[in-house]
Formats: C-alpha cells, sequence, structure tokens
C-alpha cells in the first residue's frame, strides 16, 4: 500500500507513525514545507493529563512526550487585577517543536523519512497512490484542490489574536483580563518547559482599531501589549516568533474524503484555541483513521468508516468550542463581573463543565461563590 501524506504536523506524523507500526510494509511518503526544527507558535496545550489515547496508540511517543511536558492542575483567572485560583482542571503543556521532535525521531525508527523543504504546489499530483492524506494545516491545499467535493465551511471569526512566548512562567493555565481605554484584552497563558510559556492575546475588532493596531507595526503592537499586561509579565518583554495579529477560522467539511483523498486534523476543522484542544484532536484523528484501516476490505470502506465514527466526536467537540469563542468573542459584556464571578462564567461556559462538577473539582472555590452570591 502506497501512502502520500502531505503535512509534517502533528496530524500527518503521527498518522504516518501508526500506519507503518500496522504493517512496515507499507510505503509511506510524507512532505513538508518546512524544514524539520521550523514552526510557529510556542507551546500547545493538551486539555487532559493522561494522554490515555497517545499510551494506547504508540507507547513510545506516550513516554516521549511524558518526559517532557509540563502539567498542572488549576486554571486561574486575573481580572481587576485579582486572581482566582480553581483546582482540579488537569492540563499538559509541550513546546511545539519538542513535540514535533518525539514525533520525528519516531518516524525514523520506523524507517519513514519525510521530505522537507518540499512544498507541493498541487496535491493531484500526489494522487497515484493507495491514498493521499490532506495533513496540510489550516489553510489547507489538499482541501481547496478538492473543494468542490470536501465542500469546506471556512468562517473568519471577528476577534483578533496574536501568539507570543515569555519567559514569565505561567504555573496553570492562566487567563488574564485587563481593561484599558481601547476595550478588553484577554490573555491565554501558560507554561509548557521550565523556561518559556506562551502567551496569546485576543480582542474583539472594536478594542483592536481604537488601540490603532491596523497602523502600528508588530514590533509597536508587542511593546504596546507589554505596557498592558506589565503586572502580569513581571518584568520580562513578551517573544515574538514573527508574530502577527490574525483572525480565526473556523473550518468544518461537508464531506470527509474523496475517492482516495481524506483530510485530517486543522485541515478537517478546527476548534478555538480557548479550549486547547487543536493537538489533541490532530493526534486522535490520526489515531481514528489508522485504525479504521485495520481489516477493511477497501481504501474506500475505511474511508467511510472514519468519518462514520469519529465526526459525531469531533463536532460535539466543535460545539463546545463554539461557545467558548463566542464567550470571549462578548468577553467586554462580562467585565462588570465580579472577578469570582467571572472565574465561574468562565468554567461554565463551554456547558461542559456544570455546578456539582466544578464542585467536586474544587470545593473551595464553590463554598466562596456560594458564599459571595448569598451575600450579594
Ligand atoms: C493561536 C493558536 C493557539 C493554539 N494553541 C493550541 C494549544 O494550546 N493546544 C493545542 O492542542 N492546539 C493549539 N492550537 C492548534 C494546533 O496548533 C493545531 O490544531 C495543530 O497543530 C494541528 O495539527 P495539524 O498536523 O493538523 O496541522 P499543522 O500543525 O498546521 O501542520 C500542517 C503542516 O503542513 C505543512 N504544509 C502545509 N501546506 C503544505 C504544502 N503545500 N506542502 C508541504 N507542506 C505543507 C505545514 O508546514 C505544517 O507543518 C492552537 C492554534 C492556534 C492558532
Amino acid at each position: 500500500m502506497k501512502i502520500n501524506i502531505v503535512g509534517g504536523g502533528p496530524a500527518g506524523l503521527y498518522f504516518a507513525i501508526l500506519m507503518k507500526k500496522a504493517d512496515p510494509t507499507r510505503e509511506i511518503n510524507v512532505f513538508e514545507r518546512n524544514a524539520p526544527d521550523a514552526t510557529f507558535g510556542w507551546g500547545v496545550v493538551f486539555s487532559d493529563k493522561t494522554l490515555v489515547y497517545v499510551y494506547d496508540s504508540d507507547e513510545p511517543t506516550y513516554h516521549g512526550i511524558v518526559e517532557n511536558f509540563q502539567t498542572w492542575d488549576n486554571v486561574d483567572v486575573v481580572h481587576r487585577g485579582e486572581k482566582i485560583t480553581i483546582r482540579g482542571n488537569k492540563f499538559t503543556g509541550i513546546a511545539r517543536l519538542r513535540l514535533l521532535n518525539i514525533l520525528q525521531a519516531r518516524c525514523a525508527e520506523l524507517d519513514i523519512h519525510p521530505q522537507y523543504g518540499v512544498d507541493i504546489a498541487d496535491p493531484a499530483s500526489l494522487a497515484d497512490a493507495d491514498l493521499l492524506v490532506g495533513a496540510d494545516g489550516i489553510n489547507s491545499l489538499v482541501r481547496t484542490r478538492y473543494a468542490e467535493h470536501f465542500r469546506p465551511d471556512v468562517d473568519a471569526r471577528p476577534n483578533r489574536y496574536i501568539w507570543f512566548g515569555t519567559e514569565q512562567l505561567f504555573h496553570g493555565l492562566t487567563l488574564t483580563f485587563r481593561e484599558s481605554d481601547a476595550g478588553v484584552f484577554a490573555a491565554h497563558s501558560y507554561k509548557f518547559s521550565p523556561e518559556y510559556s506562551t502567551f496569546i492575546v485576543e480582542c474583539d475588532p472594536e478594542t483592536w482599531q481604537q488601540a490603532g493596531f491596523a497602523e502600528r507595526s508588530d514590533d509597536d503592537a508587542r511593546a504596546y501589549l507589554e505596557r498592558v499586561f506589565a503586572d502580569d509579565l513581571g518584568g520580562h518583554p513578551l517573544l515574538s516568533n514573527n508574530s502577527k495579529w490574525i483572525r480565526f477560522q473556523l473550518v468544518k467539511n461537508g464531506h470527509w474524503h474523496h475517492d482516495n483523498v481524506v483530510l485530517l486534523g486543522d485541515a478537517l476543522h478546527t476548534a478555538h484555541f480557548s479550549i486547547g484542544s487543536g493537538t489533541k484532536l490532530a493526534l486522535e484523528d490520526a489515531i481514528a483513521l489508522a485504525k479504521s484501516f485495520d481489516g477493511a476490505p477497501s481504501v474506500h470502506e475505511a474511508l467511510v468508516r472514519f468519518e462514520t465514527d469519529r465526526r459525531p466526536i469531533v463536532e460535539a467537540l466543535q460545539d463546545a468550542a463554539q461557545v467558548s469563542m463566542e464567550w470571549f468573542e462578548h468577553a467586554r459584556d462580562s467585565m462588570h463581573q465580579t472577578p469570582l464571578e467571572l472565574a465561574y462564567a468562565l468554567m461554565t461556559r463551554s456547558g461542559r463543565i456544570d455546578h456539582e462538577k466544578l464542585r467536586r473539582r474544587d470545593p473551595d472555590f464553590i463554598a466562596a461563590y456560594e458564599q459571595a452570591a448569598a451575600g450579594a
């Protein structure tokens, strides 16, 4: 069986690993436009600590991640300068580049040798295989090339965000709100290595306009945000990695496969970064697609099985992520709340955690919230 994969991100590499592991006679080609040590962004967070799905599908990858990750169990919400901590929320953070290096090393062990620095201009040129996988990320060319079949829906959301690193260490998933003359800024930050944290700033279009970001250079924008979050950054600068303001793109597809072509990871779907699930989804997609080939009588049957089994799970997560995304799009409407009220609203925003679940996770937080509500 010959498999061509466009994209050497988490989805493409993990799918290659699992397919080769299941049958070493498979010919697997991965094409990646970047160098193996080039990556965008800083760290990624997994919204759980167990990573049981990685353990079950490939133990060496699991051990590689566990040796390199940071874990925590608190969400911190900072509002009006006051920090509220909510415990019992397990997360794992790892440098995106470290994760890629772990997957690359695992590929080498299995005799898979991705071709780096190869920018695929026309994915159709790779379709003469048993399977062509579009694991080429949010701006997927494979998706665009076969758009009439995949019927993609790409929705550029109104908020702007920008992704930085910093040496200020945030021990826990920290959501910081700062109000200024321009409007409201929200920062999503967490430590992903002993040295660095990710620091993503998000704001609504009114705030963005009011702050004059259209006219500011990238460096000027960074300096502006360092002033907005001065009390949170503890004197550390924001570190740019070609950081630019962008709008989140919500991706869905009417069909997940066409002939022998299938989409995977961000090419197939996105979920707002506020629920920290993009990489997890990419790895789980790879697991689900690889599994669908177990005993499948044909590639077509495997692809049908993949979509049938996986689509409901992805759509449920996208629904939860949608609510979370919209909450951040309207964050300014919540700024009148006390820090405790805001923390409670944030924890329950996507509907996946209710009052009782929160009580089980952090009884002290709920007791404080109930006491404040009773006294209000
Ligand atoms: C601001 C922000 C914060 C995020 N934070 C988190 C987080 O905390 N936790 C989390 O889990 N996820 C997070 N994500 C999402 C996460 O980055 C993605 O979901 C994940 O990387 C998807 O993996 P992928 O393999 O599908 O795509 P990608 O990682 O995008 O990989 C696609 C690869 O394909 C390559 N490629 C594209 N086109 C071509 C071509 N024509 N030829 C050759 N190669 C090509 C690209 O170079 C890239 O390496 C965040 C996303 C954003 C935008």
